[in-house]
């Protein structure tokens, strides 16, 4: 079952709840807009589904709502920042306004960011670069349940660990890689799990170690009290972008890497992001790199397609499809994760309707 949703019914309600949860009116409308865009944009794992799980993390007091970015220390190129915990949402916009002026001012930025709570989608940061016409590179840690299991491990040690890559195409819509170094994003199990869906084979494994295609045991706790794991993409390769991400988006922002037994009480997610922006046009290759990355692309999407494709695309291209569709035809989501953000609004004293 599921209903179908307005993007600008979603804005309005998220704020409504969020505002009821602490935040202030701009705050809770930033928070609101990047969730709906994440659905917009096909990513149900980093969208409203995701409200809940915000507002328990307010009540347990692990997301500060209304927090400020803080900057720790500033060379000029090289930031290193302080989320204290608040919206990720709004502390990577207020973060990445920062490093934007930077990378234009200097060429470029090195920006470290830790300790802020759940950034979502972090396709949303590199776009706000190259809309400037800047490239964008992201390594990012998670800091809540350690979900996914190293190479060769049979239990989760650490989080999806997302990496994201921005780069600006002249008259073009930006390459926009943006990806969980785990084989599929945490948040797609939960909408699975939710739509009572089994999972592709050689995605995860239970709290035994053995292969299963149940998200559950990812979701929910299972008989012994364990979870199982999600593995990582790209097998050791993917595995060993995804501990780069730990050493550069915990250790190197200060915000902390994951090295501790789960507890499944705890709702709170934080992120630690180290942020490389670079202004082509402050390089002596922007003549070069606007006709070659053309070039390239251009290449790539002359060649034959395979059987059971339409097209060759590059990365961006799905999510603004999706977008485009979803914006005429509405957001689907399944009925159990509607239930929980009508529980969640509840739980703050805001009454949504049940469908
Ligand atoms: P995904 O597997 O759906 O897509 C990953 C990338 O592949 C995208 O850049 C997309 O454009 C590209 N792509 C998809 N189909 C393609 C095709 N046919 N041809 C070319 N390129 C294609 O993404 P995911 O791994 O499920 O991640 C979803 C989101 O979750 C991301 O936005 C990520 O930032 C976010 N995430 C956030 C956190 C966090 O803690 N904040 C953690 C994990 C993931």
């Amino acid at each position: 079952m599921q209903t179908t949703h307005s993007a600008e019914d979603l804005r309005t309600q998220m704020a409504t709840v969020l505002r009821a949860a602490g935040s202030a009116p701009e705050e809770a409308t930033t928070v609101a807009e990047n969730l709906v865009e994440a659905n917009l944009r096909g990513h149900d794992s980093h969208g409203v589904g995701m409200l809940p799980r915000y507002v328990e993390a307010v009540l347990e007091g692990g997301l500060k709502p209304n927090s400020k970015v803080h900057i720790r220390m500033d060379t000029g190129t090289l930031l290193n920042l302080d989320g204290q915990r608040g919206y990720g949402q709004v502390i990577g916009e207020a973060s990445m306004k920062l490093g934007i002026e930077r990378a234009q001012q200097h060429g470029s930025c090195i920006m470290t960011l830790g300790n802020t709570h759940h950034l979502g989608r972090i396709g949303h940061f590199a776009e706000m670069a190259v809309v400037q016409g800047l490239v964008a590179l992201h390594f990012v840690n998670v800091l809540s349940r350690p979900v996914v299991a190293p190479f060769g491990g049979a239990d989760g040690r650490y989080g999806t660990n997302p990496c994201c890559i921005g780069v600006p195409l002249a008259g073009r819509p930006p390459f926009l890689l943006d990806f969980a170094t785990s084989r599929v994003a945490q948040g797609k199990m939960r909408v699975a799990h939710n739509e009572g869906r089994q999972i592709a084979p050689d995605t995860l494994i239970d709290e035994h170690g053995r292969p299963t295609t149940n998200p559950a045991v990812v979701v929910v706790p299972q008989s012994n009290g364990l979870f199982g794991a999600l593995l990582a993409f790209g097998e050791h390769k993917g595995y060993g972008l995804a501990v780069a991400c730990e050493l550069l988006g915990g250790a190197l922002t200060g915000g902390g890497t994951w090295h501790k037994p789960t507890d499944p009480s705890v709702r709170t997610v934080l992120n630690g992001m180290l942020t490389i922006l670079i202004d082509p046009s402050k390089l002596a290759t922007q003549v070069a790199f606007e006709e070659e990355a053309l070039a390239f692309v251009d290449w790539l999407q002359a060649g034959p397609v395979a059987e059971g494709f339409d097209a060759v695309q590059i990365a961006g291209e799905p999510e603004l499809a999706t977008r485009a569709q979803r914006t005429i035809k509405g957001i689907h989501i399944d009925a159990q994760t509607w239930r929980e953000i009508v529980r969640a609004a509840q739980s703050v004293k805001v009454e949504l309707p049940m469908q």
